[in-house]
This record gives C-alpha cells, structure tokens and sequence, in this order.
C-alpha cells in the first residue's frame, strides 16, 4: 500500500460503510500521524425499518461520528443527498470533486464501487454510485474547467490526488497490516448500535468482533498471513 501520503479522504455513501472492516486502517493510519476526513453523501436515514427516516438521520449522524470518534478522526461532514436513491451524475460528481477541493487529500479512500461484492451477492445502487463517482472525482477536482462554479465559491482546483483506494473491492490490488487497529475498528463498529440491534438478534459486540475478526483474517493469505485490510488501488 502506498505510504508516502499526509491526508486521506474517506467518501463513503452512508453511516457504517466504513466500519465494516476499513477503519482498521484508517485507525493504523491515524497511529502513524496521518490526517483523515470522512464525507458521507447520505445520513443512511433510510437504514433501519422500524424507525422513520427523520428520527433515523439525526441518530445515525450521532452514531457516526462517535465511531470516527473510535479511530481518531474528528472531521465528519454529511452531503445530504437521499439514502437510497443516490443517482450516479455530474451533481454527484461536483459534490464530491468539490469536497476533494476542500481537504486536498493525497489519497482517497471509497467503498465497493463494483456491481458485486465477490460475483454473486449484489452491491447497492447508492455503493456503486458513491463510489464510481469518488474515483471520477479525484480527477475532476483538478480541472479548473470542469466545474467552474466550485473555483468561484473559492475553492480552487486540487489535482494532488494520487491514489483511489476502493475498499471490499472483489479485485484488492493493494493491502495493509491493521493488526494495530483491529480492537478500535471493533469499538468503532460498535457504536452503529441502534443499527446493529436492529440488524441481528446476535449480541451486538459479539457480532462486531466476529465481523472484524473475518474481515481482516480474508487478506490473510496473500499477505504473509498477517491481519490486513485490501484495496484496489486505482493511480492517477
Ligand atoms: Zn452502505
């Protein structure tokens, strides 16, 4: 995995997309003095189906933030598009090349972009929407003339992108050692709570761990049989 970066953004679209295995890199990276930012493109309001999304989206921020919280990142920021019904586009694009102008990353970090998680098991539309348009966006931030009116709101192109890391990807090009963050990753997860009671009847530390412990053990054995986390890497 690359290592020669300072700032990371993650462009995830909901709460919880980057707990499921990724923020025990990020909380490696963090150790290691490095600056990440999340921007959620929903509130993931539409995530639990006993609770109405207006009493969803505030609770779901809480919990989002106390998990970013868990590995050490303090700087959340929501773009409220609708969860669900995330529509791949250039106003998705510009939302994101505009947060990439924001906080000038040297490596952006998404989720699964591609139509399956591993050749049968479906991926979301707002997944693949997110993070096909993260991946086009490290490029568009840098085009002063792709999207003139962000430049005219003040932020001025960042082309400083290097690498798009796509976490849970079935093609990992990449991996990182997180054995250093695996118990933060496991808190972090586990403070989706209110999403995760309503997810499975399980004890919800128990099924976070067991999550984590699987997650991180799949890179193993391409990875010198140590804990990891994959990424295909796209470079720029
Ligand atoms: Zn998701």
């Amino acid at each position: 995995m690359p290592s020669d970066w300072r700032r990371a953004l993650a462009i995830v679209a909901h709460p919880d997309d980057l707990e499921y295995g990724t923020a025990a890199a990020i909380a490696t990276w963090v150790d290691e003095g490095r600056e990440v930012v999340y921007t959620l493109a929903t509130r993931g309001e539409a995530g639990i189906d006993g609770l109405h999304p207006d009493k969803a989206a505030p609770l779901r921020e809480r919990e989002q933030r106390a998990s970013a919280a868990a590995v050490g990142v303090t700087a959340v920021e929501f773009l409220d598009h609708r969860d669900g019904v995330i529509e791949y586009g250039v106003a998705l694009r510009r939302d994101l090349a505009a947060a990439i102008r924001r906080h000038r990353p040297e490596l952006v970090i998404t989720l699964n972009h591609r139509d399956t998680w591993d050749g049968t098991m479906w991926n979301t539309p707002d997944h693949r929407a997110v993070g096909r348009a993260a991946i086009d966006a490290a490029a568009d931030a840098g085009n002063r003339w792709i999207f003139p009116e962000l430049t005219e709101q003040g932020l001025e192109p960042w082309d400083g992108v290097r690498w798009t890391a796509v976490a849970a990807s079935p093609h990992p090009t990449h991996a990182v050692a997180v054995e250093e963050g695996v118990e933060r990753a496991v808190a972090s997860l586990l403070e989706h709570r209110t999403y995760i009671e309503a997810l499975t009847d399980e004890d919800p530390e128990a099924y976070c761990r067991a999550f984590m412990d699987e997650a991180t053990t799949l890179a193993s054995a391409r990875f010198g049989g140590r804990r990891a986390v994959s990424f295909e890497v796209f470079t720029r």
